[in-house]
């Protein structure tokens, strides 16, 4: 028989507010544990939260740039379980009414579009950590993150490959990025996934058995472990085996998913408003507030870069990944409107140096290695002649940390280049006459020796001959040679 595999993912994103969801305590990451706590965020009885203004916002964000509907009332709601990271014994989350419904988002699969939909999108604070292995046999309990907010991405369940729920995911955190409410993080944890699976006969309309998988800390292990447990599920169906729904754990080193629980289900969670927080009411103006900060999003943005600055859709996609690069690529063009050439930079030298300083990995950079009127300028300045290509590496790597602008480098360490015919004849004259042996190869119709003598005459001129005069001039020079 024949299966098709069906995948729905829940994202956990952590969202980049100064405080925590309920209380005014810090989120910021890598504290002293037990630093950014209150009454409040650790459970006292008797203490009660106030929603995060900008929480609401960020989620609102979130649903307005992946078509959903934002409710005009949603509600906060218990979800009660015991854990030791979770003092109060219940999260605030929400269930029956969400903050944002519906939606979708459309995601690029190898030039294709395909449009995976959403469920919902919730709000909820995050629960503390467990250490276990710091202080003997005890454990111990962090709460900095408990009140830590985020949003809950649900997915239909849309997506029939690995490769759709990796690229939707990677969709879906870019957007996230674009709007600066998630730094999209997954190794650390501020972008979190667990993968749905399930298989069925192909052609049926029945959606079968769901088997969802925990701990999956990188785009790879996503897309492994969906492949691990479509191969898996299809091989006990094949054996004449049942499947049972349940929570599977992703381990990284074996490569394979293993039970951990079998699923518990919501009501086993008496979810129930909670009784000390309002219902939120999101009028149109606050939505339409929030609308008008919505920056351009990627896939509007790439399309707009290929047809207005008509570069490659290639150069596109790279220069719109980031959305601080973006950015500095149009400030840039602004500047000096040669888009192919900068892209070309960009993309490449920029990059390089990005990597090196790992700043690639940061999600918005502000202070960038060379500014992007600086850069602008370097090509302007081999546009107009000023210097060869080859000059312009040397005078951009001098650019990097100066923050001097080319034409300065360029002035101060005398590398113009040469244009006037008197030095670059002088060049040539004394490259020919040292160079006796070539010149009677060249004379004896061996055209390749041309190319070694541009090289000369550029190496007598540090590099700073216009080489479209060094060429005309040159071979002038070789013709009068010849007919000697
Ligand atoms: P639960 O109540 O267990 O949380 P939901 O119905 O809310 O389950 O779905 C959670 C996620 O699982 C969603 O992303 C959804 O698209 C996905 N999902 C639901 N059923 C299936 C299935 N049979 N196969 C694959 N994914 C599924
Ligand atoms: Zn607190
Ligand atoms: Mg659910």
């Amino acid at each position: 028989m024949k299966y098709e595999p069906v995948i729905g993912l829940e994202v956990h994103a952590q969202l980049l507010t100064e405080s925590k969801i309920f209380c005014g305590c810090s989120t910021k990451f890598g504290q002293e544990p037990n630093q950014n706590t209150c009454p409040v965020c650790a459970g006292f009885p008797g203490v009660l939260p106030v929603l995060n203004r900008r929480v609401v916002e960020f989620a609102i964000k979130a649903g307005l740039a992946t078509h959903c509907e934002i409710a005009r009332s949603s509600i906060l709601a218990r979800k009660n379980y015991f854990y030791p990271d979770l003092p109060k014994g219940y999260q605030i989350s929400q269930y029956e009414l969400p903050v944002c419904i519906g939606g979708y988002i459309d995601v690029d699969i190898d030039g294709t579009q395909k449009r995976v939909r959403l469920t919902r999108i919730h709000m909820e604070e995050d629960a503390g950590k467990n250490i276990h292995d710091a202080h003997g046999d005890a454990s111990l309990v962090d709460l900095n993150r408990a009140g830590v907010p985020l949003l809950e991405i649900v997915s239909e369940p849309d997506m029939r490959t690995a490769a759709e729920a990796g690229a939707y995911l990677r969709t879906l955190r870019q957007i996230l990025q674009y709007l600066e409410v998630c730094d999209g993080n997954m190794e650390e944890g501020s972008f979190r996934c667990d993968a749905n699976v399930s298989i069925r006969p192909a052609g049926s309309e029945i959606l079968g058995t769901k088997i969802e998988i925990k701990n999956l800390n990188s785009f790879r292990a996503v897309e492994r472990a969906i492949k691990f447990e479509i191969d898996r599920q299809i091989d006990t169906l094949s054996d004449g085996g049942t499947l049972i729904q349940e929570t599977r754990l992703w381990d990284e080193n074996r490569e394979e998913t293993r039970s951990m629980r079998s699923k518990e289900s919501a009501h086993d969670y008496r979810y129930f408003p909670d009784p000390d927080l309002l219902p939120l009411i999101i009028d149109d103006t606050w939505t339409d507030e929030v609308r008008v900060t919505l920056p351009e999003l990627p896939a509007t943005r790439k399309q707009r870069f290929a047809a207005e600055y008509t570069l490659p859709a290639y150069d596109a996609e790279l220069l719109t990944a980031r959305k601080d690069v973006a950015d500095y690529f149009e400030a840039a063009v602004k500047v000096h409107p040669n888009a192919k050439a900068l892209s070309n930079w960009i993309v490449g030298d920029l990059f390089r140096v990005l990597k090196e300083r790992k700043l690639d990995d940061q999600l918005y950079i502000s202070h960038w290695p060379v500014a992007a009127a600086h850069l602008a300028q370097l090509v302007q300045m081999i546009d107009h002649g000023k210097i060869t290509g080859k000059i312009a590496k040397t005078v951009f790597e001098a650019m990097l940390d100066s923050n001097k602008p080319p034409q300065q480098i360029v002035g101060e360490t005398g590398l113009e280049q040469v244009s006037d015919t008197g030095s670059i004849e002088t060049a040539i004259d004394q490259v020919l006459a040292s160079n006796p042996k070539q010149l009677a190869q060249y004379q004896s119709g061996n055209e390749k020796v041309f190319g070694y003598f541009v090289g000369q005459v550029m190496k007598a001129t540090q590099g700073r001959a216009n080489p479209q005069k060094l060429n005309e001039i040159l071979r002038e020079k070789l013709k009068t040679s010849v007919r000697q």
